[in-house]
């Protein structure tokens, strides 16, 4: 049997037209970008067409965008070149649920004294909108993801923004939401959402890997973190990956307008594994959200199954024909328990035995039923898996 992927928080495949794109560009391409002869030019036109056709999906100025290598490091650019334009003293405010691209990103400034605070989210991994709004003061930063990729949680950005709006006295709060999940799953409104900021990545989309964006409202301060010729505007120096970006552009363009068929299609299989997990496979629990929050992701679900180890889950699994994640893809093959189930409160081993499953658009009810086959074998053998 063909292997069942359910990893599409951790890639997806590469879409048809986005491949072709990028095939032909890389074939085409004979100059670079930034140079001014006819095949640069060329290379440029390319470049300004791809930033045309994302601004024109998300709804935002093409002055506004800025392509980077992947969600990695336009989450670092973000917070650290957005931490470089604020005050001396400037604080930021997160939560403990955020990709390592955020949090790891967080080490350098707390050493060099930067006071960071994490607030806490309760069992489902939603964080008090009141409480975080609160807790920004007038010049800092605000760091909070659009949609989890462990648990699938989803913050109400456009409820949080007004919230920060109320409790903010002239000097704004920089925010800054990690958008790489939200994209294609859920609507991305970066105008209602109110942000400053948003890191997305093409290959989540069934784009190309190697090509990330970030929005930059206009007018908002960053400091680049890279330094050489005056690409993307002076903030993301390095000849431009023109293939990737004008594959990343048709896939991302295709995500916004297929967002709602794949929202509502991996919603309802979702729910159909689940009711099949709940009669087949006695105490399976699910982590984080449940399914009636309407604040979770259509297509991710995190399972705790009776008497397994995550890490050793997985490798069994994928013996089995089912690949899946016991976290997010960065983590995998470390033994540490997950960061996001323990901000939950869950124990060391019960954050090591999350089995994060994730769907799209191209899954069928047959490969759901497949693989709640092979989940219920796999914990009816009675001893560990
Ligand atoms: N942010 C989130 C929420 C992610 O899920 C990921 C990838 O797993 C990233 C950032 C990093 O993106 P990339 O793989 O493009 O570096």
């Amino acid at each position: 049997m063909k292997p069942i992927y359910l990893d599409h928080n951790a890639t997806t495949a590469l879409r048809p037209e986005a491949r072709e794109a990028w095939l032909e560009t890389a074939d085409r391409l004979g100059g670079n970008a930034s140079s001014v002869h006819a095949a640069g030019r060329e290379a440029r036109t390319m470049v300004d067409e791809a930033r045309e056709r994302i601004a024109g999906a998300l709804g935002v100025l093409e002055d506004e965008l800025i392509f980077t290598s992947g969600g990695t490091e336009s989450d670092n650019l973000a917070i650290l070149g957005g931490m470089a334009s604020l005050e001396p003293g400037a604080r930021l405010v997160t939560t403990p649920i955020e990709h390592p691209a955020v949090l790891e990103a967080l080490r350098p400034l707390e050493l060099q004294g930067t006071p960071v605070e994490r607030l806490e989210v309760n069992a489902e991994g939603h964080v008090d909108l009141d409480g975080l709004a609160a807790a920004c003061g007038p010049g800092d930063m605000l760091a909070t993801m659009a949609a989890n990729n462990e648990i699938g949680t989803v913050t109400d950005l456009e409820r949080l923004s007004g919230r920060l709006k109320a409790s903010s006295s002239g000097q704004r709060t920089l925010f800054f939401t990690d958008a790489v999940q939200a994209l294609g799953r859920i609507p991305v409104h970066l105008r209602k959402w109110g942000v400053d900021l948003a890191s997305f990545s093409a290959h989540k989309v069934g784009g190309p890997p190697g090509v990330g964006l970030l929005f930059r409202k206009q007018g908002i301060p960053l400091e680049p973190r890279q330094w050489g010729g005056g690409h993307e505007g002076g903030l993301r120096a390095g000849t431009e990956n023109v293939p990737g970006i004008v594959g990343a552009s048709i896939a991302m363009e295709l995500a916004v307008k297929e967002q709602e068929a794949y929202a509502e299609h991996t919603r309802e299989l979702l729910l159909h594994l689940w009711q099949q997990l709940v009669e087949n496979v006695p105490e399976v629990r699910c982590n984080g959200p449940q399914m009636q929050d309407p604040l979770r992701l259509p297509n991710t679900i995190n399972l705790r199954l009776p008497h397994t180890e995550g890490q050793v889950l997985i490798t069994r699994l994928d013996l089995l024909g089912l690949q899946a994640s016991a976290g997010s893809a960065c983590a995998s093959g470390s033994l540490e328990p997950s960061h996001v189930l323990k901000a939950l409160g869950m124990s060391d081993q019960e954050a090591r035995a999350g089995l994060r499953i994730s769907l799209a658009l191209s899954t069928t009810k047959t490969v759901i039923n497949n693989a709640v086959d092979i989940l219920s074998r796999i914990c009816s053998n009675g001893h560990n898996c």
